[in-house]
């Protein structure tokens, strides 16, 4: 085991050690550590549905009626009738003919990709994929060309100069989960019917936050129809855990025979799919909710920007504030907890050298109040550690 306490002793030297939070939640953006209460600029809460009294008491009731675990696989014995209902207003919320719920949403990456390209067939990843985009990439084993972020003209030119033999797979994250910037699939989806590519999005930060009623990138773009995989997660604005894949009946047949992450690992618990049920029903009740959630980013991303913050191209839920080497992020991100806020300090390897930032999410669940308090204190602590000017 000595190459453990060397890894660890290397990690630390190089500031990136890290250790696992305990944090007690008291609402969906509150937390409270040693006593003390924190207000919480750094999950994935999107709408607050976490804390929804419908959606917890949905888990409560499928708890009681069917069990706390779900005892098997899908293809095996691990089904109830929670997840016809859910798969079904997922196809629906989606626009598609169905939909298949994996267990996370980094599974149903690992997957979705594995069984759909192999050896002779061509991945095309835009650089600032998620890692579960990469791992299902390497998992296919098939050729991957990355192309530059969000970068159409590139992704064309890595399209006419890669030899494919078999198929062709484009894949994108619809909101970048770094930058909150969102990807170009007006232009990217005319590249891939000219080449005969599958698309595939990963919906992760844009369900609920982003297209009409919240319904994701190929909504929000109007290309209904012309998105062959649309994958999200139930993890985020849905509030519960989980992965999904939304398209044509025939391809989730197909996953359903051929995802390895899906056949073998043992169903969601009851407790969980009734949760995504029911945060998917106040989603669709209520557009309000991602009304909120967007005029709470736009109201705290344009007082970071009046700041003279970097705030990048951020656009959505997820808002970077740039303040360039790692040891400026650490402490801007030491600082604000000091004042009561969660944020994340993101370092290499996970953004490139030289562009450390805090990465803040905004909630509907958050209030004008907390937000304005937040705002304060990022820009107060910017300008002692000099990151922006009085
Ligand atoms: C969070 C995330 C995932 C993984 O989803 P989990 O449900 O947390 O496993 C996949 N893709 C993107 C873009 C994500 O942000």
């Amino acid at each position: 085991m000595q190459f453990v306490t060397e890894a660890l002793a290397e990690i630390k030297r190089h500031g990136l050690y890290r250790q696992i939070p305990d944090y007690d939640p008291v609402d969906a953006v509150h937390v409270v550590e040693d006593g003390r209460r924190y207000l919480m600029l750094a999950s994935n809460n999107y709408l607050g549905l976490t804390h929804d009294p419908a959606v917890r008491e949905a888990a409560a009731a499928a708890a009681l009626r069917y069990g706390a675990g779900s005892g098997g696989a899908r293809l095996t014995t691990g089904s109830h009738p929670l997840f016809a209902e859910l798969e079904r207003e997922l196809a629906a919320f989606k626009g598609t003919e169905a939909a298949l719920v994996f267990n996370t949403g980094y599974m149903a990456n690992v997957g979705i990709i594995s069984a759909l390209a192999g050896p002779g067939d061509v991945i095309f990843s835009d650089e600032l994929n998620h890692a579960s985009i990469i791992d299902g990439c390497r998992l296919a084993r098939a050729k991957v060309v990355v192309y530059r972020h969000a970068d159409a003209g590139h992704l064309a030119e890595c399209l006419a100069t890669t030899p494919c033999a078999g198929r062709r797979l484009i894949v994108t994250d619809g909101v970048f989960s770094m930058d909150g910037d969102i990807a170009p699939l007006d232009q990217i989806v005319p590249l891939a019917e000219q080449y005969d590519a599958l698309v595939m999005v990963d919906d992760a930060h844009a369900t609920g936050v982003i297209g009409p009623g919240g319904r994701g990138t190929t909504a929000y773009f109007g290309l209904k129809g012309r998105v062959h995989i649309e994958m999200g997660t139930l993890s985020k604005a849905l509030a519960a855990e989980g992965g999904y894949v939304a398209g044509r009946r025939e391809l989730i047949d197909y996953l359903v025979n051929k995802a390895r992450s899906f056949i073998f690992s043992t169903a969601l618990a009851p407790a969980t799919v009734a949760a995504a049920t029911a945060a998917l029903r106040e989603l669709a009740a209520r557009p309000a909710l991602v009304a909120t959630l967007q005029a709470n980013a736009r109201y705290l991303r344009d007082r970071l920007n009046e700041a003279g913050f970097n705030v990048a191209s951020s656009v959505t839920a997820i808002i970077p504030v740039i303040v360039g080497e790692a040891d400026a992020a650490v402490a801007m991100a030491r600082s604000l907890k000091e004042a009561g806020l969660i944020v994340s300090a993101i370092r290499p390897p996970t953004v490139p050298p030289g562009t450390c930032r805090l990465r803040l999410t905004v909630s509907a669940a958050h209030s004008r109040e907390d937000l304005a308090a937040a705002a304060e204190h990022i820009i107060a602590a910017g300008r002692r550690l000099g990151i922006v000017k009085e």
